[in-house]
């Protein structure tokens, strides 16, 4: 069984199954994956993780922003509301070469709109029309009041008092009625991929069954090695928030005890006992025997120390010994 489909199989749940860096900044979930399975709703964190991905594997780090759907809603929707408390401060648009941003229209239909910033060109490209000048042109003055009042708030001139002109590119046009979010993605994908020029056409597989799970497997091979870090936050030891940490006896992943809720008296007791996380109790992943054998099976963070923890026998800190393996169970 793939990958995929052994994600795809399970129940919804929360665990972290891909990530683009150690930050834990960009990642997807295991029960937004799921809307990549045949039929069903793109979600539009799935969407959003995917252009960050396409991104990262282009090396278009300062050349293209990937606007998240929120804020992309916000600016075609004119909720300037919204837009006053996500005016991307830290966020230099003068370098950027192109903006991307899907948006949920009526809250039922994915469109992608993206921003040719050499050429002050807006786009939105919706699935299933032919002709999107009309909306391109919304969009482009959506875009130019977003850009002046962030310049209003901010005092950041970046993109403001530009004409922004409408402009469409032609594309294959959706025949069902779920399949919109992946065309969002395809386009996304095919426009990050010839930045910083713009295609004349977007050709997208007519196997959209096929397409749902390429996109699943890039985003998993994609993603950086998830073995070291707490699996429902997708935080990393080595990070400065620190803690303590379970591994599951069931999927033998980690975790951080606060973010599975276990009390510090239980955790105390755990290491000899057998434990598995809420993600194998609901897939009744429930091994009797432990088959990490003599792995230790909890570790805590002290000052950063943790990765010493598990791959010494005695862990010194500031100078003193803290624990030797020797004497004492690597329980604290
Ligand atoms: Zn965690
Ligand atoms: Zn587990």
């Amino acid at each position: 069984m793939s990958k995929v489909t052994e994600l795809w199989s399970k129940k919804p749940n929360n665990t972290v199954v891909a990530s683009l860096d150690n930050s834990a900044m960009s990642i997807i979930r295991h029960t937004d994956f799921l809307s990549l399975k045949p039929n069903n709703w793109l979600v539009g964190e799935t969407i959003d993780f995917y252009l960050h991905l396409m991104k990262k594997e282009m090396d278009l780090e300062n050349n293209v922003l990937v606007m998240d759907h929120f804020l992309t809603g916000a600016i075609l929707e004119g909720r300037q509301d919204i837009q006053k408390k996500h005016l991307l401060k830290r966020v230099c648009l003068e370098k950027c070469g192109a903006i991307i941003g899907a948006w949920n229209l009526h809250h039922n239909h994915w469109v992608l709109v993206y921003l040719n910033v050499n050429t002050h060109t807006v786009v939105l490209l919706d699935p299933q029309k032919d002709n999107e000048m009309v909306e391109s042109k919304v969009a482009a003055d959506c875009f130019s009041n977003f850009f002046a009042l962030r310049n209003e708030r901010l005092k950041k001139q970046e993109l403001c008092g530009k004409n922004w002109k409408p402009a469409t590119v032609a594309h294959t046009l959706q025949k069902d009625s779920s399949s919109c979010g992946v065309f969002v993605m395809e386009m996304g994908k095919q426009l990050i991929n010839h930045f910083p020029r713009v295609p004349s056409y977007i050709v997208i597989p007519g196997d959209i069954i096929q397409c749902r799970e390429t996109m699943a497997m890039e985003i998993l091979s994609g993603s950086v090695s998830l073995e070291e870090a707490c699996q429902w936050c997708g935080r990393f030891p080595d990070t400065d928030w620190d803690g303590d940490w379970i591994l599951c006896d069931g999927c033998e992943r980690w975790q951080h005890r606060v973010c599975v809720g276990m009390k510090k008296e239980q955790f105390k007791n755990i290491a000899h006992v057998m434990w598995h996380c809420t993600a194998c109790e609901e897939e009744s992943v429930i091994k009797q025997q432990r088959t990490s054998g003599s792995e230790p099976k909890i570790k805590r963070l002290i000052d950063g120390y943790s990765q010493a923890v598990i791959a010494v026998d005695k862990l010194y800190v500031n100078e003193q010994l803290y624990q030797d393996r020797d004497t004492t169970p690597w329980l604290y």
